[in-house]
């Protein structure tokens, strides 16, 4: 009868740093065999305990440079002060195999995936308040007074572009947002546009053959 599309959906997840991103999406790959997190690659230095090739690749601004001319992104931004990017050809891989891909990038690159991929699902993750965000990415201790500032600044902008994301999850308690994320994929699953067509002939016959056989 009604047959899923087998190609894989595309999740992407965008809000202000320190509104918990990672901590979510860290979690729904645990809970979902189906999914898979896109690896970005980046000019950014690597934080203490994060791994090349699982955090994120990464890259001198030279070879991203070349990547960018190459064609080798899907979308790719200058963020706070460096370069990311999302890997094309991962992601094709992913979504081809039936895969759910989560892309954990800015609203810059949410709007150009937006524009490639305009059936992706598009969540923003908020902090509770601009308070707790604050005292979050000071706690992290990760960056200097200054990026924190500058991460600060940004997020109040990013929060202004809620609207262009179908849905929002306020990230006030890691359990509830992850459950809110894994309902709303859920949803979306069910949606009647991610369904192919049903064989329509197929379907007229089979009617045809019950109503014959009320006659009987
Ligand atoms: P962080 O340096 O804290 O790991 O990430 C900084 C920001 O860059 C976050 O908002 C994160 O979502 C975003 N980011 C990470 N990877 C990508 C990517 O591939 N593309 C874009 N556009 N943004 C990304």
């Amino acid at each position: 009868m009604n047959k899923k599309k087998n190609r894989g959906s595309l999740i992407v997840l965008s809000g202000p740093s320190g509104a918990g991103k990672g901590t979510i999406h860290n979690e729904l790959l645990k809970r979902d065999s189906n999914l898979t997190y896109s690896v970005s690659m980046t000019t950014r230095s690597p934080r203490d305990g994060e791994v090349d090739g699982v955090d994120y690749y990464f890259v001198s601004e030279e070879e991203f440079k070349k990547e960018i001319e190459k064609g080798s992104f899907l979308e790719y931004a200058l963020v706070h002060g460096n370069y990311y990017g999302t890997l094309k050809k991962n992601v094709d891989d992913s979504l081809d195999k039936g895969l759910d891909v989560i892309l954990e990038i800015d609203i810059q690159g949410a709007l150009n995936v937006k524009e490639k991929a305009s059936d992706a699902i598009f969540i923003f993750i908020m902090p509770p308040t601009m308070r707790e965000l604050r005292d979050r990415l000071v706690k992290r201790g990760t960056e200097t007074k200054e990026k924190i500032i500058e991460r600060f600044k940004n997020a109040y902008k990013e929060v202004n572009e809620i609207s262009k994301y179908n849905y929002v999850v306020i990230n006030d308690e890691v359990e509830s947002a992850v459950k809110k994320v894994q309902a709303i994929m859920l949803a979306e699953r069910c949606r009647v546009d991610r369904i192919e067509e049903f064989d329509l002939n197929n379907q007229e016959e089979l009617v045809h053959e019950l109503l014959v056989d009320f006659n009987k």
